[in-house]
C-alpha cells in the first residue's frame, strides 16, 4: 500500500501511514491512500527515474574515460572517436535529465 504526504508529497509504502512524516513531519492524518491505478504509476515512475538517473552516472564514466583517451592521444583516429564519444553522451545525457526533469514538474516521481 503507498501513501502520500498531502504536504509535501513524499510516498510512504507500508500498510499504514507512517505516524509522521520522515521528509516535513506533518502527522499521519495528512497521508492519503494511493489508489491501485496511482501506486502502479509511481512504481513505474520510480523505476523510470532510475534508468535515467543510472544512464546520466554511465554518461559521465563514459565522458571521464573519453577525456582519459584523448589525454593518451595514441593517434589522431583514437583522439578523434573519443572526442565523438563525448559528445555524443553529453547529448544522451542532457536528454535524460530533460526527461527527469519533466517527470519532477508532472509529479512523476
Ligand atoms: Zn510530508
Amino acid at each position: 500500500m503507498l501513501w502520500k504526504c498531502s504536504v509535501c508529497g513524499l510516498v510512504h509504502e507500508g500498510p499504514e501511514a507512517p505516524e509522521k512524516c520522515p521528509k516535513c513531519g506533518a502527522p499521519k492524518e495528512k497521508f492519503v491512500a494511493l489508489s491501485d491505478d496511482d501506486a502502479k504509476k509511481v512504481y513505474a515512475s520510480d523505476r523510470t527515474n532510475d534508468i535515467h538517473m543510472e544512464i546520466i552516472r554511465l554518461s559521465m564514466k563514459i565522458a571521464d574515460l573519453a577525456d582519459e583517451g584523448v589525454k593518451l592521444n595514441l593517434d589522431p583516429a583514437c583522439v578523434s572517436t573519443f572526442r565523438q564519444a563525448k559528445n555524443e553522451v553529453w547529448i544522451i545525457k542532457q536528454r535524460s535529465k530533460a526527461e527527469l526533469a519533466g517527470h519532477m514538474a508532472k509529479g512523476k516521481w
